[in-house]
Protein backbone atom coordinates (compact mmCIF):
# COMPACT_ATOMS: atom_id res chain seq x y z
CA UNK A 1 0.00 0.00 0.00
CA UNK A 2 1.59 3.30 -0.58
CA UNK A 3 2.12 6.08 2.02
CA UNK A 4 -1.34 8.53 1.42
CA UNK A 5 0.91 11.49 3.00
CA UNK A 6 3.90 11.10 1.22
CA UNK A 7 4.04 13.05 -1.96
CA UNK A 8 6.82 13.63 -5.08
CA UNK A 9 6.60 17.49 -5.05
CA UNK A 10 8.61 19.39 -2.15
CA UNK A 11 5.98 22.42 -0.50
CA UNK A 12 7.94 25.48 0.44
CA UNK A 13 7.71 24.52 4.49
CA UNK A 14 8.54 21.03 3.52
CA UNK A 15 12.16 22.90 1.23
CA UNK A 16 13.37 24.41 4.60
CA UNK A 17 12.84 21.89 6.92
CA UNK A 18 14.64 19.17 4.81
CA UNK A 19 17.54 21.82 4.68
CA UNK A 20 17.86 20.79 8.65
CA UNK A 21 16.88 17.15 8.54
CA UNK A 22 13.57 18.27 10.27
CA UNK A 23 11.16 15.31 8.57
CA UNK A 24 8.77 13.45 9.79
CA UNK A 25 8.75 9.27 8.87
CA UNK A 26 5.07 9.47 7.69
CA UNK A 27 5.85 12.21 4.77
CA UNK A 28 9.33 10.87 3.99
CA UNK A 29 8.42 7.20 3.90
CA UNK A 30 8.34 5.38 0.25
CA UNK A 31 7.60 2.09 -0.78
CA UNK A 32 9.48 2.07 -4.21
CA UNK A 33 12.73 3.79 -5.08
CA UNK A 34 10.86 5.27 -7.80
CA UNK A 35 8.34 7.40 -5.66
CA UNK A 36 11.54 9.37 -3.66
CA UNK A 37 11.57 12.38 -4.85
CA UNK A 38 15.70 14.07 -5.77
CA UNK A 39 15.08 16.59 -2.62
CA UNK A 40 18.71 17.67 -3.63
CA UNK A 41 18.27 19.00 -7.07
CA UNK A 42 14.70 20.59 -5.39
CA UNK A 43 17.15 22.04 -2.94
CA UNK A 44 18.75 24.54 -5.69
CA UNK A 45 15.94 27.65 -4.38
CA UNK A 46 17.07 26.75 -0.54
CA UNK A 47 20.78 26.56 -1.47
CA UNK A 48 20.14 30.29 -2.95
CA UNK A 49 18.08 31.77 -0.71
CA UNK A 50 20.12 30.63 2.54
CA UNK A 51 23.47 31.67 0.77
CA UNK A 52 21.48 35.29 0.20
CA UNK A 53 20.47 34.97 3.88
CA UNK A 54 24.03 34.73 4.95
CA UNK A 55 24.96 37.23 2.94
CA UNK A 56 22.70 39.74 4.52
CA UNK A 57 23.49 38.50 8.11
CA UNK A 58 27.29 38.79 7.33
CA UNK A 59 26.77 42.32 6.21
CA UNK A 60 24.62 43.42 9.21
CA UNK A 61 26.66 41.71 12.17
CA UNK A 62 30.14 41.96 10.42
CA UNK A 63 30.08 44.94 7.86
CA UNK A 64 31.51 42.84 4.65
CA UNK A 65 30.38 39.56 2.88
CA UNK A 66 30.57 36.10 3.98
CA UNK A 67 33.10 34.87 1.27
CA UNK A 68 34.79 36.65 -2.12
CA UNK A 69 33.11 36.21 -5.73
CA UNK A 70 35.68 34.06 -6.96
CA UNK A 71 35.85 31.37 -4.57
CA UNK A 72 32.07 30.90 -4.19
CA UNK A 73 31.91 31.03 -8.15
CA UNK A 74 34.44 27.69 -7.92
CA UNK A 75 32.61 26.00 -4.80
CA UNK A 76 29.43 26.25 -7.19
CA UNK A 77 30.81 25.06 -10.04
CA UNK A 78 32.43 22.13 -8.38
CA UNK A 79 28.66 21.50 -7.55
CA UNK A 80 27.77 21.55 -10.84
CA UNK A 81 30.15 19.42 -11.76
CA UNK A 82 29.84 16.75 -8.83
CA UNK A 83 25.91 16.39 -9.88
CA UNK A 84 26.67 15.84 -14.08
CA UNK A 85 27.06 12.19 -14.31
CA UNK A 86 23.94 11.77 -12.19
CA UNK A 87 21.47 13.32 -15.92
CA UNK A 88 23.06 10.06 -17.19
CA UNK A 89 23.66 7.26 -14.86
CA UNK A 90 21.81 6.43 -11.38
CA UNK A 91 23.83 7.03 -8.78
CA UNK A 92 26.39 4.32 -8.36
CA UNK A 93 25.41 4.27 -4.04
CA UNK A 94 22.14 3.31 -5.56
CA UNK A 95 23.13 1.07 -8.01
CA UNK A 96 25.38 -1.06 -6.05
CA UNK A 97 23.29 -0.90 -2.92
CA UNK A 98 20.43 -2.02 -4.53
CA UNK A 99 21.74 -5.16 -6.64
CA UNK A 100 22.87 -6.42 -2.49
CA UNK A 101 19.39 -5.66 -1.42
CA UNK A 102 18.17 -7.93 -4.21
CA UNK A 103 20.54 -10.47 -3.76
CA UNK A 104 22.19 -11.07 -0.28
CA UNK A 105 19.30 -9.28 2.02
CA UNK A 106 19.25 -11.24 4.95
CA UNK A 107 15.69 -9.84 6.19
CA UNK A 108 13.26 -6.97 4.95
CA UNK A 109 12.21 -4.32 7.59
CA UNK A 110 9.01 -2.78 6.53
CA UNK A 111 9.73 0.64 4.52
CA UNK A 112 6.53 2.34 6.18
CA UNK A 113 8.06 2.02 9.73
CA UNK A 114 9.33 4.54 12.06
CA UNK A 115 11.51 2.74 13.48
CA UNK A 116 12.67 1.75 10.11
CA UNK A 117 13.06 5.30 9.67
CA UNK A 118 15.21 6.41 12.59
CA UNK A 119 16.97 3.33 12.16
CA UNK A 120 17.92 4.76 8.62
CA UNK A 121 18.65 8.01 9.86
CA UNK A 122 21.70 6.58 12.11
CA UNK A 123 22.78 4.02 10.18
CA UNK A 124 23.25 6.46 6.92
CA UNK A 125 24.71 8.94 9.50
CA UNK A 126 27.15 6.29 11.01
CA UNK A 127 28.55 4.97 7.28
CA UNK A 128 29.27 8.36 6.46
CA UNK A 129 31.18 9.04 9.78
CA UNK A 130 33.66 6.16 8.68
CA UNK A 131 33.19 7.10 4.86
CA UNK A 132 34.46 10.80 5.73
CA UNK A 133 37.11 9.59 8.21
CA UNK A 134 38.47 7.14 5.28
CA UNK A 135 38.56 9.84 2.82
CA UNK A 136 40.98 11.59 5.40
CA UNK A 137 43.04 8.73 5.64
CA UNK A 138 43.27 7.23 2.88
CA UNK A 139 45.17 8.72 -0.33
CA UNK A 140 43.34 7.70 -2.72
CA UNK A 141 39.85 8.71 -1.48
CA UNK A 142 41.51 11.60 -0.27
CA UNK A 143 42.13 12.88 -4.02
CA UNK A 144 38.63 12.62 -4.58
CA UNK A 145 37.40 14.67 -0.86
CA UNK A 146 39.76 17.56 -0.86
CA UNK A 147 38.22 19.14 -3.57
CA UNK A 148 35.64 20.23 -1.06
CA UNK A 149 38.18 21.19 1.56
CA UNK A 150 39.74 23.12 -1.35
CA UNK A 151 38.14 26.58 -0.46
CA UNK A 152 40.02 28.96 1.74
CA UNK A 153 36.71 30.36 2.55
CA UNK A 154 34.22 29.10 4.54
CA UNK A 155 30.51 29.85 4.18
CA UNK A 156 27.14 27.89 2.50
CA UNK A 157 28.72 28.36 -1.38
CA UNK A 158 31.73 26.29 0.67
CA UNK A 159 29.07 23.26 1.22
CA UNK A 160 28.53 22.90 -2.63
CA UNK A 161 32.18 22.72 -3.11
CA UNK A 162 31.49 18.78 -4.38
CA UNK A 163 34.24 16.14 -5.08
CA UNK A 164 33.08 14.04 -8.67
CA UNK A 165 34.80 11.25 -7.47
CA UNK A 166 33.85 11.38 -4.24
CA UNK A 167 30.59 8.92 -4.65
CA UNK A 168 32.73 5.95 -6.31
CA UNK A 169 34.51 5.34 -2.63
CA UNK A 170 31.62 6.19 -0.38
CA UNK A 171 29.18 3.68 -1.54
CA UNK A 172 31.06 1.25 -0.05
CA UNK A 173 30.60 1.70 3.56
CA UNK A 174 26.62 1.83 3.35
CA UNK A 175 26.48 -1.63 1.94
CA UNK A 176 25.82 -3.14 5.13
CA UNK A 177 22.24 -1.57 5.49
CA UNK A 178 21.19 -3.07 2.13
CA UNK A 179 21.14 -6.25 4.20
CA UNK A 180 17.97 -5.23 5.80
CA UNK A 181 16.62 -1.47 5.31
CA UNK A 182 15.12 -1.01 1.65
CA UNK A 183 16.55 0.85 -0.96
CA UNK A 184 13.33 3.51 -0.57
CA UNK A 185 14.29 4.04 2.61
CA UNK A 186 17.64 4.54 2.47
CA UNK A 187 17.45 6.43 -0.72
CA UNK A 188 15.72 9.17 1.60
CA UNK A 189 18.04 9.24 4.37
CA UNK A 190 21.15 9.57 2.00
CA UNK A 191 20.10 12.69 0.55
CA UNK A 192 19.19 14.09 3.99
CA UNK A 193 22.20 13.54 5.30
CA UNK A 194 23.89 15.31 3.09
CA UNK A 195 21.40 18.26 3.10
CA UNK A 196 21.83 18.89 6.89
CA UNK A 197 25.95 19.30 6.28
CA UNK A 198 24.58 22.38 4.21
CA UNK A 199 23.72 24.78 6.59
CA UNK A 200 26.97 24.17 8.86
CA UNK A 201 28.97 25.67 6.40
CA UNK A 202 29.07 29.22 7.97
CA UNK A 203 30.32 31.71 10.17
CA UNK A 204 27.57 33.73 10.90
CA UNK A 205 26.78 30.92 13.88
CA UNK A 206 28.65 31.30 16.19
CA UNK A 207 27.35 28.52 18.97
CA UNK A 208 24.76 26.72 19.74
CA UNK A 209 24.48 25.95 23.88
CA UNK A 210 23.72 22.14 24.08
CA UNK A 211 23.12 21.18 20.60
CA UNK A 212 27.24 21.28 20.40
CA UNK A 213 27.08 18.03 22.57
CA UNK A 214 25.04 16.08 20.22
CA UNK A 215 24.50 17.69 16.95
CA UNK A 216 27.61 18.85 13.96
CA UNK A 217 27.30 22.12 14.36
CA UNK A 218 29.14 25.15 12.12
CA UNK A 219 31.51 25.14 15.17
CA UNK A 220 32.64 21.70 15.09
CA UNK A 221 32.57 21.93 10.98
CA UNK A 222 34.97 24.56 11.02
CA UNK A 223 37.19 22.81 12.85
CA UNK A 224 36.87 20.10 10.41
CA UNK A 225 37.86 22.45 7.43
CA UNK A 226 40.94 23.74 9.22
CA UNK A 227 44.18 23.93 8.23
CA UNK A 228 46.10 24.37 11.97
CA UNK A 229 47.39 21.45 13.07
CA UNK A 230 44.61 21.36 15.78
CA UNK A 231 42.03 20.62 13.23
CA UNK A 232 43.51 17.82 11.25
CA UNK A 233 41.55 14.82 10.84
CA UNK A 234 38.68 15.90 13.58
CA UNK A 235 35.14 16.12 13.32
CA UNK A 236 34.25 13.89 10.48
CA UNK A 237 30.67 13.63 11.53
CA UNK A 238 27.30 14.80 9.08
CA UNK A 239 24.94 14.87 12.09
CA UNK A 240 25.53 13.46 14.74
CA UNK A 241 28.69 14.73 16.18
CA UNK A 242 28.55 11.78 18.87
CA UNK A 243 30.69 9.67 16.58
CA UNK A 244 33.44 12.06 16.87
CA UNK A 245 33.18 12.01 20.58
CA UNK A 246 33.01 7.92 20.74
CA UNK A 247 35.96 7.10 18.33
CA UNK A 248 38.54 9.71 19.66
CA UNK A 249 38.46 12.35 16.66
CA UNK A 250 36.61 14.91 18.26
CA UNK A 251 37.77 18.80 18.85
CA UNK A 252 36.45 21.62 20.18
CA UNK A 253 37.12 25.17 18.50
CA UNK A 254 39.22 26.97 20.29
CA UNK A 255 42.22 29.34 18.33
CA UNK A 256 41.44 30.99 14.95
CA UNK A 257 40.71 28.49 12.47
CA UNK A 258 42.71 29.15 9.15
CA UNK A 259 40.49 27.54 6.09
CA UNK A 260 41.40 25.27 3.14
CA UNK A 261 44.40 22.79 2.23
CA UNK A 262 47.16 22.42 3.97
CA UNK A 263 49.12 23.15 0.51
CA UNK A 264 46.55 25.62 -1.28
CA UNK A 265 46.07 24.89 -4.84
CA UNK A 266 45.83 28.41 -5.69
CA UNK A 267 43.53 28.32 -8.79
CA UNK A 268 39.87 28.51 -9.77
CA UNK A 269 39.99 26.21 -12.34
CA UNK A 270 37.49 23.60 -12.19
CA UNK A 271 38.79 20.44 -13.77
CA UNK A 272 42.51 21.11 -11.77
CA UNK A 273 40.11 21.77 -8.19
CA UNK A 274 38.60 18.19 -8.83
CA UNK A 275 41.45 16.53 -10.44
CA UNK A 276 44.96 17.70 -9.24
CA UNK A 277 45.62 15.23 -6.10
CA UNK A 278 45.17 12.29 -8.83
CA UNK A 279 48.10 13.39 -10.61
CA UNK A 280 50.36 14.27 -7.37
CA UNK A 281 49.74 10.90 -6.53
CA UNK A 282 50.46 9.12 -10.02
CA UNK A 283 53.54 11.32 -9.73
CA UNK A 284 54.53 10.13 -6.33
CA UNK A 285 53.68 6.50 -7.12
CA UNK A 286 56.22 6.46 -9.49
CA UNK A 287 59.05 8.25 -6.97
CA UNK A 288 58.50 6.34 -4.48
CA UNK A 289 61.06 3.03 -4.62
CA UNK A 290 59.28 -0.49 -3.92
CA UNK A 291 56.18 -2.57 -4.23
CA UNK A 292 54.83 -2.18 -0.72
CA UNK A 293 55.68 1.65 -0.41
CA UNK A 294 54.31 2.55 -3.69
CA UNK A 295 51.12 0.25 -2.47
CA UNK A 296 51.32 2.42 1.04
CA UNK A 297 51.54 5.36 -1.53
CA UNK A 298 47.68 5.30 -2.55
CA UNK A 299 46.47 3.63 0.90
CA UNK A 300 48.10 5.35 3.59
CA UNK A 301 47.30 9.09 4.88
CA UNK A 302 47.54 11.94 2.11
CA UNK A 303 50.95 13.06 4.70
CA UNK A 304 52.54 9.20 4.28
CA UNK A 305 56.02 9.12 3.15
CA UNK A 306 58.84 6.37 3.91
CA UNK A 307 59.86 5.78 7.34
CA UNK A 308 56.65 7.83 8.43
CA UNK A 309 53.36 7.05 10.53
CA UNK A 310 50.46 5.79 8.62
CA UNK A 311 49.11 9.42 8.79
CA UNK A 312 52.09 11.19 8.26
CA UNK A 313 53.77 13.78 10.55
CA UNK A 314 51.53 16.46 12.43
CA UNK A 315 54.83 18.41 12.28
CA UNK A 316 55.23 18.61 9.00
CA UNK A 317 52.29 20.36 8.56
CA UNK A 318 52.92 23.77 8.28
CA UNK A 319 52.39 26.07 10.77
CA UNK A 320 49.58 29.00 10.39
CA UNK A 321 49.75 32.20 11.39
CA UNK A 322 46.32 33.70 10.98
CA UNK A 323 47.88 36.23 8.75
CA UNK A 324 47.42 34.08 5.77
CA UNK A 325 46.52 35.78 2.92
CA UNK A 326 43.67 34.00 0.59
CA UNK A 327 44.41 33.27 -3.12
CA UNK A 328 42.69 35.18 -5.15
CA UNK A 329 42.08 36.20 -8.64
CA UNK A 330 43.33 39.50 -9.93
CA UNK A 331 40.56 40.03 -12.20
CA UNK A 332 38.82 43.13 -12.72
CA UNK A 333 35.57 44.22 -11.40
CA UNK A 334 34.37 44.55 -14.55
CA UNK A 335 35.65 41.16 -15.68
CA UNK A 336 33.99 39.31 -12.39
CA UNK A 337 30.55 41.03 -12.75
CA UNK A 338 31.01 39.38 -16.98
CA UNK A 339 31.67 35.60 -15.10
CA UNK A 340 28.81 36.24 -12.83
CA UNK A 341 26.67 36.93 -15.67
CA UNK A 342 27.63 33.64 -17.58
CA UNK A 343 27.44 31.87 -14.70
CA UNK A 344 24.26 32.90 -14.21
CA UNK A 345 22.99 31.56 -17.95
CA UNK A 346 24.78 28.53 -17.38
CA UNK A 347 23.06 27.65 -14.37
CA UNK A 348 19.58 28.37 -15.60
CA UNK A 349 20.33 25.98 -18.82
CA UNK A 350 21.69 23.72 -16.22
CA UNK A 351 18.46 23.59 -14.14
CA UNK A 352 16.45 23.62 -17.32
CA UNK A 353 18.25 20.43 -18.45
CA UNK A 354 17.51 18.53 -15.37
CA UNK A 355 14.05 19.56 -15.53
CA UNK A 356 13.38 18.29 -18.34
CA UNK A 357 15.82 15.00 -18.75
CA UNK A 358 13.38 12.70 -19.86
CA UNK A 359 12.04 15.08 -22.62
CA UNK A 360 16.14 15.71 -23.98
CA UNK A 361 17.85 13.44 -26.66
CA UNK A 362 20.55 11.76 -25.22
CA UNK A 363 22.60 13.85 -28.05
CA UNK A 364 21.29 17.01 -26.91
CA UNK A 365 21.80 16.36 -22.96
CA UNK A 366 25.71 15.20 -23.96
CA UNK A 367 26.15 18.31 -25.75
CA UNK A 368 24.99 20.66 -22.97
CA UNK A 369 26.78 18.22 -20.18
CA UNK A 370 30.17 19.49 -22.46
CA UNK A 371 28.26 23.00 -22.70
CA UNK A 372 28.05 23.43 -19.41
CA UNK A 373 32.21 22.05 -18.40
CA UNK A 374 33.27 24.33 -21.00
CA UNK A 375 31.56 27.02 -19.57
CA UNK A 376 32.88 26.41 -16.08
CA UNK A 377 36.38 25.63 -17.75
CA UNK A 378 36.50 29.09 -19.20
CA UNK A 379 34.98 31.20 -16.37
CA UNK A 380 38.06 29.29 -14.37
CA UNK A 381 40.43 30.95 -16.73
CA UNK A 382 39.11 34.06 -17.20
CA UNK A 383 39.50 33.98 -12.93
CA UNK A 384 42.91 32.69 -13.16
CA UNK A 385 43.93 35.22 -16.20
CA UNK A 386 45.10 31.92 -17.99
CA UNK A 387 47.00 33.42 -21.12
CA UNK A 388 44.50 31.61 -23.35
CA UNK A 389 41.42 32.68 -21.26
CA UNK A 390 40.70 35.06 -24.50
CA UNK A 391 40.96 31.96 -26.84
CA UNK A 392 38.96 29.80 -24.51
CA UNK A 393 35.91 31.86 -24.29
CA UNK A 394 35.77 33.06 -27.82
CA UNK A 395 35.25 29.16 -28.69
CA UNK A 396 32.67 28.78 -25.27
CA UNK A 397 30.61 31.50 -27.26
CA UNK A 398 31.05 30.30 -30.62
CA UNK A 399 29.48 26.81 -28.95
CA UNK A 400 26.83 28.57 -27.50
CA UNK A 401 25.78 30.34 -30.56
CA UNK A 402 25.62 26.70 -32.36
CA UNK A 403 23.72 24.89 -29.71
CA UNK A 404 21.24 27.47 -29.81
CA UNK A 405 20.88 28.02 -33.14
CA UNK A 406 20.71 23.90 -33.64
CA UNK A 407 17.92 24.06 -30.73
CA UNK A 408 19.92 21.92 -28.43
CA UNK A 409 19.43 24.86 -26.03
CA UNK A 410 16.56 26.32 -25.49
CA UNK A 411 15.94 30.50 -25.32
CA UNK A 412 14.87 30.42 -21.16
CA UNK A 413 12.91 33.63 -22.67
CA UNK A 414 11.53 32.85 -25.92
CA UNK A 415 10.83 36.88 -26.60
CA UNK A 416 14.54 37.62 -26.50
CA UNK A 417 15.90 34.84 -28.05
CA UNK A 418 17.15 37.48 -30.57
CA UNK A 419 19.09 39.54 -27.84
CA UNK A 420 20.91 36.62 -26.67
CA UNK A 421 22.13 36.26 -30.05
CA UNK A 422 23.14 39.50 -30.51
CA UNK A 423 24.85 39.15 -26.95
CA UNK A 424 26.56 36.18 -27.58
CA UNK A 425 27.86 37.39 -30.97
CA UNK A 426 29.00 40.67 -29.18
CA UNK A 427 30.75 38.57 -26.33
CA UNK A 428 32.65 36.47 -29.61
CA UNK A 429 33.74 39.41 -31.77
CA UNK A 430 35.10 41.44 -28.17
CA UNK A 431 37.11 37.64 -26.77
CA UNK A 432 37.69 37.45 -30.61
CA UNK A 433 40.15 40.07 -31.27
CA UNK A 434 41.84 40.27 -27.37
CA UNK A 435 42.86 36.10 -28.37
CA UNK A 436 43.88 37.17 -31.96
CA UNK A 437 45.62 40.29 -30.28
CA UNK A 438 47.30 37.90 -27.75
CA UNK A 439 48.18 35.58 -30.97
CA UNK A 440 50.36 38.68 -32.66
CA UNK A 441 51.86 40.50 -29.71
CA UNK A 442 53.42 37.01 -28.30
CA UNK A 443 53.11 33.60 -27.81
CA UNK A 444 50.40 31.68 -25.00
CA UNK A 445 52.56 30.59 -21.69
ZN1 LIG B 1 36.37 16.31 5.12
ZN1 LIG C 1 32.41 20.68 4.83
Amino acid sequence: MKNPEAQQDVSVSQGVRMMFYMMKPNETSFQTLEEVPDYVQKATPFFISLMLLELVVSWICKGKPPGRLDDALTSISAGVLSRLPSLFFRSIELTTYIYIWENYRLFNLPWDSPWTWYLTFLGVDFGYYWFHRMAHEVNIMWAGHQTHHSSEDYNLSTALRQSVLQIYTSWIFYTPLALFIPPSVYAVHLQFNLLYQFWIHTEVITNLGFLELILNTPSHHRVHHGRNRYCIDKNYAAVLIIWDRIFGTFEAENEKVVYGLTHPINTFEPIKVQFHHLFYIWSTFWATPGFFHKFSVIFKGPGWGPGKPRLGLSEEIPQVTGKEVPFSSSASQLLKIYTVVQFALMLAFYEETFANTAALSQVTLLLRICFIILTLTSIGFLLDQRPKAAFMETLRCLVFLMLYRFGHLKPLVPSLSFAFEVFFSICIAFWGVRSMKQLISGPWK
